[in-house]
């Protein structure tokens, strides 16, 4: 894909790894000016060498370490913004937590910090950024989750959390489309590689093992890559998706068609 994002403004919360990063290092390749944002300045830095690296100049990337359970950080991601690059054209929010287990083990802070982070954060960035989204007639893309819409016990509180987002997402769209400006979601089963589950806190002993049972979990038979997330983002974020506001996109290799379970072809072939 080669899509040109010359002259666009883009913030991309949590790119200091994961997701994030990668969106973040694709926006900066392909021309944009990119706001490198999460709380942990090495692995910003970080980021901001590899798009160096790949011929970005400094002048194009802004790097602001803001954690965006808190108002006052995120009004300073937008004022810095705006004062180094004039304008808010596309915002990614993509900034979240995991946060396991079910009815029993999860307590009411558990609850509060998991909104705080996944919900508040992404309700308070985007009203600061309408305003300069609907002159440049920008768009949104929040990253939820495909736990937003199917129900695993298990992740009680986060798939509350990414289920507001859905919801999030359609009201602000018919909310905003009468400015031009729209806004959707893409929503990503298991993603490999990123910092998601030491985050979550989630004791496994083995990942390999682990990857392997969510791979079976997919029709297309494998997980989730980064790169599958960045795609989605970049289609939606681009004039290529003009017409598409409000949708909920699904990256998941089918995952979202079959019983939570699934564990591999169901029909037998021996008739
Ligand atoms: P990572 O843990 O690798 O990335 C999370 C990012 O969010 C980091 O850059 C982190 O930055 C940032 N972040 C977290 N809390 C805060 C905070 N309070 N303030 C500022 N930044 C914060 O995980 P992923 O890349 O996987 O996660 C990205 C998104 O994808 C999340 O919204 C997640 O819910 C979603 N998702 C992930 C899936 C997966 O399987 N990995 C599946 C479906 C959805 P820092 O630590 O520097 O603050």
């Amino acid at each position: 894909m080669s899509r040109s994002f010359k002259d666009k403004v883009v913030i991309v919360t949590g790119s200091s790894s994961g997701v994030g990063a990668h969106a973040a290092i694709y926006f900066a390749y392909n021309y944009a000016s990119v706001v490198l944002t999460g709380r942990n300045v090495e692995r910003l830095n970080e980021v901001f060498r590899k798009c160096k690296e790949s011929g970005v100049p400094r002048e194009r990337l802004l790097v602001i370490q803001a954690d965006v359970t808190r108002r006052s950080e995120l009004a300073r991601i937008v004022d810095e913004t705006v004062k180094k690059f004039g304008k808010i054209d596309i915002l990614i929010n993509n900034a979240g937590e995991g946060k396991f287990g079910g009815l029993m083990q999860s307590t009411a802070d558990d609850f509060d910090k998991c909104m705080e982070t996944n919900v508040k954060s992404v309700l308070n960035l985007t009203k600061l950024a309408t305003p300069h989204l609907i002159k440049t007639k920008g768009n949104v893309v929040n990253v939820s989750s495909l736990l937003g819409s199917i129900s695993v016990p298990a992740a009680l509180v986060y798939s509350m959390a990414k289920a507001s987002i859905n919801q999030f997402t359609k009201c602000v769209a018919m909310e905003l489309a009468p400015h031009g400006v729209r806004v959707n979601a893409i929503c990503p089963s298991y993603v490999e590689d990123t910092r998601f589950i030491e985050g979550s806190l989630l004791n496994i002993p083995d990942i390999e093992t682990f990857n392997q049972s969510k791979e079976r979990q997919h029709p297309l038979h494998r997980n989730v890559r980064m790169e599958d997330c960045t795609k989605a983002i970049a289609f939606l974020a681009s004039e290529d998706a003009a017409f598409i506001t409000g949708t909920l996109l699904p990256i998941d290799g089918g995952r979202k068609c079959t019983d939570v379970s699934y564990a591999g072809p169901m029909l037998s072939s021996n008739r």
